[in-house]
């Protein structure tokens, strides 16, 4: 197993910012997990499970903590017949949804873009283009509090938009159950009159959706605030943060070197050398003026580590 000292987090996210990880350990197996367990328990420190960072803001003071990345065994896809596939928590999203594709499997082929792990993706029920990680979901393998391999129900993960139970049960800044490994059940694209080209074609589409509209080019956390619930009467307009962030000029607004995106007002982009209070800044600065102007409650999406002011 092997554990670094102060390692810098903001090589671990796709922000790009943050400061030293007390210890930062790296995974392979269950029993390294069971090991860095340990470590924090003998430290008498918290842990803290990364994904690939891609939802994540460190703080510049950084993590007093034990931060754990899986990897290893955990980074297995088993095929296990009949559209059905066991995926561990380390696997990229994107990874798993191109191997299912090219089998002529879909409900899950157009989330090939979001750059996250299968962990942090069950975590966060991620989700684009009407697919979400919940929808084709059957069970969810995970280490809990007490060290018991617990296999969850797709009901007991409730899971809801861009969360689930794991984020639900979670402070800011801990993990309640470790995602080892999720099972799906995907559709054969015959069955829906459709073939693996045709599933090609819609990944291409959505691909191209992402990059016309995303600021890909700079680093960033993807969407900052989640949609809103404004009822069954809602236009898509009405239900993105995007929209209000516009309208209230704030697109290209900049806090020290975060700067709202000229591209898409709903993500925040480190745009020189930004420091996670100035992210962290920005987003409460856009949440003010949004509820100022529309009296709206924006809901952060992107999930907050360390200690801020
Ligand atoms: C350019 C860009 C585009 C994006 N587009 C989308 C999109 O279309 N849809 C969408 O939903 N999201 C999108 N995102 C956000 C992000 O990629 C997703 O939320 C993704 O699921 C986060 O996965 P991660 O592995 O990076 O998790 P991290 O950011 O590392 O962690 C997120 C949370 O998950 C927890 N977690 C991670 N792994 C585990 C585990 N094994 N066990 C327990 N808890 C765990 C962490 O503790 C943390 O609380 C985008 C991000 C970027 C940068």
């Amino acid at each position: 197993m092997q554990v670094l000292e102060n390692e810098p987090m903001r090589a671990h996210t796709s922000f790009k910012v943050g400061g030293p990880a007390r210890f930062f350990v790296k995974a392979e197996s269950k029993d390294d997990l069971k090991s860095a367990l340990s470590l924090a328990r003998e430290k008498g420190l918290p842990y803290f499970i990364l994904g690939n960072g891609t939802n994540l803001l460190v703080s510049d003071k950084g993590y007093e903590g034990v931060v754990i990345s899986l990897a290893g065994e955990f980074s297995e896809i088993v095929d296990l017949g009949g559209g059905k596939f066991k995926v561990g928590a380390a696997t990229p999203l994107g990874r798993f949804a191109r191997h299912t594709l090219k089998q002529g499997y879909a409900g899950i082929h157009k989330l090939a873009g979001i750059p996250g792990t299968m962990g942090g993706a069950i975590y966060m029920n991620a989700g684009a283009y009407g697919q979400e990680v919940g929808g084709c979901c059957t069970t969810v393998t995970t280490l809990d509090s007490d060290g018991n391999i617990r296999e969850l129900t797709t009901a007991q993960c409730g899971f809801g938009y861009r969360q689930s139970i794991f984020s639900k049960c979670a402070g800011n800044d801990k993990a309640s159950e470790i995602i080892l490994a999720a099972t799906f059940q995907l559709q054969d694209a015959s069955s829906l009159g459709l073939t693996a080209t045709d599933l090609e074609a819609e990944l291409a589409e959505c691909m191209a959706k992402r990059k016309a509209t995303q600021p890909l080019n700079m680093p960033n956390a993807g969407s900052t605030f989640k949609r809103l619930d404004a009822g069954a009467a809602a236009t898509p307009a009405q239900v993105a943060p995007g929209y209000y962030i516009e309208q209230a000029g704030l697109k290209g607004y900049r806090i020290g070197g975060a700067e709202v995106s000229t591209l898409h007002a709903n993500f925040i982009v480190n745009a020189n050398n930004a420091t996670a209070q100035d992210i962290k800044s920005l987003s409460e600065y856009v949440q003010s003026k949004v509820a100022e102007k529309f009296g709206i409650k924006l809901h952060r999406e992107i999930i907050l580590l360390g200690e801020f002011e």
